[in-house]
């Protein structure tokens, strides 16, 4: 069966109440009874690699979904009856970025970089090398000089910076440059035979900013920061996708606009053939 609704939702502090503000009670809930109608079918979308995922999934009391989309797009999984296998199929679709490449072999071709230290296994994947990097690295020097490397080898990579909130850490992910949250969503799309108008994106920050600027219909949960509002509004003006793009505001059935409860108001505004559902399931609750 086509579903009625592919709902692809970010994990933390867009489904998961992980960020300071609130969480209004009937969120969650509400959220779940959604993904239990047969016409829904759900996708995580999510930076996490599959032991964080599953982390998540327990931590939280979240569905568990249809499919998800791991390590910021590098792997795409089908769950059916609790088993996760990864999908050969999005691995075909980003290889050709890594001209043949193994992950060993990039990994030896950038050894010399000495500022470049190897993260834990489980944050390795075939499409996906992962370092650490003193944080205070000439991030600009460093990114010029490893993508001359790559790029003398045939590779299509996307370099993404970013410093771990918790430790202090400079973190560099090299990537397909084919592997984003957008093009993996995309592909799934593609694979379920959904168009657009069938789909409901939510997210929060950053790296959710091409999915929420593009043509598919996405909602900003109202815990985002100021500055990913003003600049997710911003892309999606000069997309011309700010038809596509709401943000969530609170009010709701009394709920706060924070998380799910953001997830719900972009439903109920993109899709309004929901309404009457959404109107009884909440009584229940
Ligand atoms: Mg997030």
């Amino acid at each position: 069966m086509k579903p009625a609704l592919l709902l692809c939702t970010d994990l933390d502090r867009t489904l998961m109440p992980n960020g300071e503000p609130p969480e209004s009670p009937q969120a969650r809930p509400l959220f779940r009874c959604l993904t239990e109608r047969p016409d829904v079918t759900l996708a995580y979308v999510s930076g996490r690699h599959l032991g964080l995922l599953h982390e998540a999934i327990a931590t939280y009391d979240l569905p568990v979904p249809d499919y998800a989309i791991g390590d910021v797009g590098t792997t795409l999984y089908a769950i059916k009856d609790g088993q996760w296998s990864a999908s050969p199929e999005w691995s075909a679709e980003i290889a050709p970025d890594w001209a043949g490449l193994t992950h060993a072999e990039l990994a030896e071709a950038l050894e010399d970089f000495r500022e470049l230290r190897l993260q834990e296994p489980a944050k390795q994947n075939t499409f996906k090398l992962s370092y650490y990097v003193p944080a205070d690295i000439d991030v600009q020097g460093l990114r010029a000089a490893v993508s001359a490397r790559l790029a003398s080898l045939g590779v299509c990579a996307s370099l993404i910076w970013s410093v771990d909130d918790l430790t202090g850490d400079g973190l560099f992910d090299i990537l397909p440059e084919r592997a984003t949250k957008l093009h993996a969503i995309e592909f799934l799309a593609r694979l379920l035979g959904v168009s657009p108008a069938n789909m409901l994106f939510a997210g929060d920050s950053g790296n959710d900013l091409p999915v929420l600027a593009s043509g598919i219909p996405s909602v900003l949960v109202h815990n985002a920061r100021p500055d990913v509002r003003r600049e997710a509004l911003a892309q999606a003006e000069s997309t011309g996708q700010n038809g596509h793009l709401y943000l969530a505001e609170g009010g709701m059935f009394g709920m706060n606009g924070n998380y799910a409860a953001g997830i719900m108001e972009g439903l109920a505004h993109f899709h309004p053939e929901f309404t009457d559902w959404l109107n009884e399931a909440s009584k229940d609750l």
